[in-house]
């Protein structure tokens, strides 16, 4: 079981209930798999603002993509569990580089659950693989928040879409060999008038603009993506023309148990360094550990990634039940990265001047983790969307 994590050697919580022994021991093979070809490469990568497609390829080979996705389309056809794994396996490795959870728990669901049959044969089994790699293109230089305002169209033209547009932040922007764009196929309706559909990275007329250069997830490709008379055979549209909106709504909860995931786990994992830190740093003839100050932020830090991993494990078993709602996605969002944020920003102090140094792992962790307050929804939205159920 997965116990020896938080400082002091177990969680205040106890061995967690939410995996059986399968996943644990799917658990092994992640973990190894991140230590051997993620871990070493890292900082390379962040060096490089881009992953190698190489461990993409490495992690289809392991079966570490795509864990939810049918056997019949090269999956292994298991729950979100898998899922959840791969993501706290990344997040215990303090590493941000590969987009595998966009691309196993985001994109390919969309493409599984909408796309037509042929399309499904031909992308599915080896987006398992590696080799293709997705994205998800939602944002726009103008809008990023209010998804109705955006202005990329796709005008059907007898058996295809033309796009015109452009798409900006795309995570795995630089490297997808396929794109869900999410554009206008009605731009009088408003949210009603969104479509998704399908763009492979050599359309003629799709262009990606520059890797953006950004504060934190620094071996993460982040794009803006441009579309000039794109044109895609109608086959590429996800479901039905105009529901994009509806199908955008119900699966950003995953997405945002995503984020909720890798912040639970990230908070015991920085705990942890920052304790051993604590106890090594010599301040005025004692270590730091030993002015209350230290000590009592570090145990609040500890009740705090307590009481979240509780929360964070039962949306988590929700989700695998099919019953997490979109407003307590939404909340489980909004405490992670709210919560991450603020204990990353103390356990930085407890690190003093080393803490500002990226060699040092909360250095990097604090400025990655900012962004879990932007993506996948703003903290405002997540308050929006909970706060109409009062
Ligand atoms: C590293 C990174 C990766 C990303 N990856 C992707 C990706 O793969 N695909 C994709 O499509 N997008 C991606 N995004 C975009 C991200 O989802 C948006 O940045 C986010 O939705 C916010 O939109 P915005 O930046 O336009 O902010 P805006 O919508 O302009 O909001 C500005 C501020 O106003 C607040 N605000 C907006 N509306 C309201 C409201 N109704 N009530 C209260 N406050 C409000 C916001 O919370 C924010 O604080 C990524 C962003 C980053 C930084």
């Amino acid at each position: 079981m997965d116990t020896n994590i938080a400082s002091g050697g177990a969680r205040l919580t106890g061995p967690r209930t939410v995996y059986t022994e399968a996943h644990e021991a799917f658990r092994d093979t992640v973990r190894r798999f991140f230590e051997k070809h993620v871990v070493p490469y890292h900082r390379q990568w962040e060096r490089d603002g881009i992953v190698s497609r190489e461990v993409w390829l490495q992690a289809g080979e392991a079966g570490i993509l795509c864990p939810m996705l049918a056997e019949e389309h090269g999956g292994a056809g298991a729950d979100f569990g898998y899922s959840a794994i791969v993501i706290e396996e990344i997040a215990r490795t303090n590493c941000t580089g590969p987009g595998f959870p966009l691309h196993s728990d985001i994109v390919v669901p969309y493409i599984e659950d909408l796309a037509r049959p042929e399309r499904k044969r031909e992308w599915l089994p080896r987006m398992a693989r590696g080799e293709i790699i997705g994205a998800i293109a939602m944002t726009e230089p103008g809008m990023g928040s209010d998804l109705k305002a955006m202005r990329t169209t796709a005008r059907r033209e007898g058996d295809h879409y033309v796009i015109n547009g452009s798409k900006t932040f795309i995570s795995n922007g630089q490297l997808a060999d396929l794109v869900i764009v999410c554009a206008k196929t009605d731009p009088a309706a408003g949210r009603k008038g969104i479509s998704l559909i399908c763009v492979p990275g050599d359309a003629p007329g799709f262009r990606r603009g520059r890797n953006l250069e950004k504060i934190g997830l620094h071996a993460q490709d982040t794009s803006e993506l441009f579309f000039e008379d794109v044109r895609v055979p109608v086959e590429n549209l996800l479901g039905e023309e105009n529901r994009g909106f509806s199908y955008l709504i119900r699966n950003l909860p995953q997405e945002r148990l995503v984020i909720a995931v890798r912040a639970a786990m990230g908070m015991e994992v920085m705990l942890e360094k920052t304790v051993q830190y604590a106890k090594e740093r010599q301040a005025f003839g004692q270590p730091v550990i030993d002015f209350q100050h230290n000590r009592f932020k570090l145990a609040d830090a500890k009740a705090q990634a307590a009481m979240f991993r509780v929360f964070a494990d039962h949306c988590l078993a929700l989700h695998m039940r099919g019953e997490l709602t979109v407003e307590l996605a939404a909340a489980a969002k909004l405490l992670g990265a709210e919560m991450q944020n603020r204990l990353f920003d103390d356990f930085l102090q407890v690190h003093g001047g080393y803490g500002y140094m990226a060699e040092y792992e909360i250095g990097r962790a604090w400025a990655d983790a900012r962004v879990g307050r932007i993506y996948g929804g703003s903290s405002e939205i997540m308050r929006e969307i909970i706060g109409r159920t009062l």
